[in-house]
Order: C-alpha cells, then sequence, then structure tokens
C-alpha cells in the first residue's frame, strides 16, 4: 500500500548523531531578493506536484524507510549550515519515471523512485544526491544563475526573475553558451558540497560515488540533465576533494 502521499520529514530533536560543523560560505552579492526566486519557482513546483499526484505518482511506495533513515542523518548537518529564516529542508517523494531529483529554492527536494530503482542507489549514494540537491539550497543557485542572466542583459531597467527568464527564452542562443558555464559549475559546486555534507553525516565519500562511477564504466557518461557537467569532469573534480570528504567524515563521527 501506498505510504504518506508526501513524505516530509522534518528532523526531530534529539536525533543528532553527528557532530555538527559549519563549511559553507555565505553567498553574496546576488541580484534579487531570496523571496523574490522562492516566489518565482512557486508555480513551477505547483504544476510538478500536482501533476504528480494527478497520476498517482506523489509519495513513496518502496523506498520509505531507506529515505527516510537517510534524512534524518543528513538533515541536522544541513540544517547547521543555515542561517535563522532560511529556508527549511523538505523531502517529497515521487514515483514519475520523468524525475531524477531536484530541489526547490523554498528548500523543497524532490527525488523520485524510479530513479533510485534504475540507479540501483543504496544509502551513501541516495545521501549524495539528496546532499547534491540540498546544496543547490543553500548556496542558493538559483538566485546565483538568475544574477549571471541578468548580467548578460543590456538594458539597466529593473527586472524581476520572470523578465531574466523571458530574455533567456528570446535570446537562448546568445546567451546559451555563457550560461552553460554557469549551469556546470552551479553543478560541480553541489557535487562539492553534497560530497562533503553526506561525508559529516556519516556515509563514506567513496561509496557516495559508486553510482556515477558505474554509469561512467558503462559508456552512460551523460550527466543527470544536459545542463550537467559530463561525468568524467565531475568524478575528477570529486575525486580530488576525496580526502577532504574523508577527514569530514571522521570529524562529523568524533
Ligand atoms: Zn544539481
Amino acid at each position: 500500500m501506498r505510504c504518506l502521499a508526501v513524505l516530509i520529514l522534518l528532523l526531530a530533536h534529539g536525533a543528532v548523531q553527528a557532530r555538527l560543523v559549519s563549511i559553507v560560505e555565505p553567498s553574496r552579492g546576488l541580484a534579487f531578493t531570496q523571496a523574490a526566486v522562492i516566489d518565482h519557482a512557486q508555480a513551477n513546483q505547483k504544476a510538478l506536484l500536482d501533476g504528480a499526484r494527478a497520476r498517482g505518482r506523489l509519495g513513496c511506495a518502496a523506498y520509505c524507510s531507506q529515505l527516510a533513515q537517510v534524512w534524518r542523518k543528513l538533515l541536522p548537518v544541513i540544517r547547521f549550515q543555515q542561517t535563522r529564516g532560511a529556508p527549511v529542508l523538505r523531502l517529497v517523494v515521487v514515483t514519475e519515471p520523468d524525475i531524477q531529483a531536484l530541489s526547490f529554492p523554498d528548500g523543497t527536494v524532490v527525488i523520485s523512485e524510479v530513479f533510485i530503482r534504475r540507479l540501483q542507489l543504496a544509502a551513501p549514494q541516495l545521501a549524495f544526491v539528496l546532499a547534491h540537491e540540498a546544496a543547490h539550497v543553500l548556496l542558493q543557485h538559483e538566485r546565483q544563475t538568475l544574477t549571471s542572466m541578468l548580467a548578460l542583459i543590456p538594458s539597466r531597467a529593473q527586472r524581476t526573475p520572470q523578465d531574466v527568464y523571458t530574455e533567456m527564452e528570446f535570446n537562448y542562443f546568445a546567451m546559451a553558451d555563457a550560461m552553460s558555464v554557469v549551469f556546470h559549475h552551479v553543478e560541480l559546486e553541489a557535487d562539492e558540497l553534497g560530497l562533503q555534507l553526506a561525508a559529516l553525516a556519516g556515509y563514506a565519500p567513496q561509496a557516495q560515488l559508486v553510482f556515477l562511477e558505474r554509469s561512467l564504466a558503462q559508456g552512460s557518461g551523460q550527466s543527470m540533465v544536459s545542463t550537467h557537467p559530463d561525468m568524467s569532469q565531475r568524478l575528477r573534480k570529486l575525486g580530488a576533494l576525496l580526502p577532504l570528504a574523508r577527514r569530514l567524515l571522521v570529524v562529523g563521527q568524533q
């Protein structure tokens, strides 16, 4: 029987296991307010979740306890990186075949069980994927991306997030190259912070990356989505970070 329609797991006080360490630098010099960016993303989020609900694909079915366990370990580590008033992270599970994992600036992290099954993700890899998505929220990547897009638009007129996306659509070919550099940068940054957060939560860094290595070895080096850098580049960057992540694993358990 299908479990809860929406799996929203909040930290239970007293469940903290890992030693909490702050590793995130606050983002500075960003355009727009975080509230405006969150507000702009609401319509997309609503459409995605309403669609999943209408198709009977909202909620966990097969991986409820694994996801709950991983999320419970990650959440205190993620929360410790946040300042007062920052978005509260929540996990939403779907069984949509076209969704892998994504996050919204309001702190909603979405993962599909179809993706978990297809890639045979065990706990350390689930931790990496969820921490990667949480890293996008912590680092305000949507706001960073909008700030970069805004810089590419010549007019100095006041712009809303919607104006910037509209401009991006109209001038896609002019802006796409420059923006792919930004997209790749934020993905590599989320990979790096995700690896470290999951290590602090107690997941061995090498074990987190097994599914990325497997897909590269199988020749499916294609990344999760087209806006991501290719798998060999991601693994090269992550490999260079393994010594630090191993140290954080130890620190988190002290
Ligand atoms: Zn990402």
